[in-house]
C-alpha cells in the first residue's frame, strides 16, 4: 500500500468534523472517512459514523472489518481534545485504512488538522471548496 503524496478535504467536510469534535469535548470524536485516490491525491467525499466505536480511557476502537467490505473507506478521523495533533503509539498501532486525520482542540481552521500515512509521517492537507453532502452522513 502506498502512502498518498496529499489530501483534498471539502470544507464543509472539515467543518463537520469539527463540528462533532466540538460536541464530544472533553471525549474523542471518531469517524470514517470515505473517498477516492487518483494520482497521489486522496479526495474525501463523505464522513461516515462508526457504528462499532467503543471510547475507552481516551482512546477509540472499532471493528477493522468494517474496512473489508467497503473499498470507499480511505481512513480515519479522531479528535484530540488536549490539542496536540501528533498520532499517538495506540494511534498507529489502530491504524485503518490509507490515511489517520487528527483535529486537535479548539477546532478550528487550518492548523487543527493533520493527516499521517500508515508509518506515521505527516501526509499535506488541502482544504478545498465545499461539496453538497447528504444530512445523514454528518452529525
Ligand atoms: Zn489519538
Amino acid at each position: 500500500m502506498t502512502a498518498a503524496t496529499i489530501v483534498h478535504i471539502p470544507s464543509n467536510i472539515l467543518d463537520a468534523v469539527y463540528a462533532g469534535a466540538k460536541e464530544l469535548y472533553p471525549r474523542e470524536s471518531f469517524l470514517l472517512l470515505r473517498g477516492k485516490k487518483s494520482r497521489g491525491v486522496i479526495r474525501i467525499t463523505d464522513l461516515i459514523l462508526a457504528p462499532f466505536a467503543v471510547h475507552r480511557e481516551g482512546e477509540v476502537h472499532f471493528n477493522p472489518y468494517m474496512f473489508s467490505g467497503d473499498y470507499s473507506l480511505v481512513g480515519t478521523v479522531h479528535s484530540h481534545p488536549s490539542g496536540n495533533i501528533s498520532p499517538s503509539h495506540v494511534d498507529l498501532n489502530y491504524f485503518f485504512g490509507r490515511i489517520l486525520m487528527i483535529v486537535g482542540y479548539p477546532y478550528e481552521g487550518k492548523e487543527c488538522v493533520a493527516v499521517y500515512d500508515s508509518i506515521g509521517d505527516r501526509v499535506s492537507v488541502e482544504i478545498t471548496a465545499p461539496v453538497e453532502c447528504k444530512d445523514e452522513d454528518f452529525y
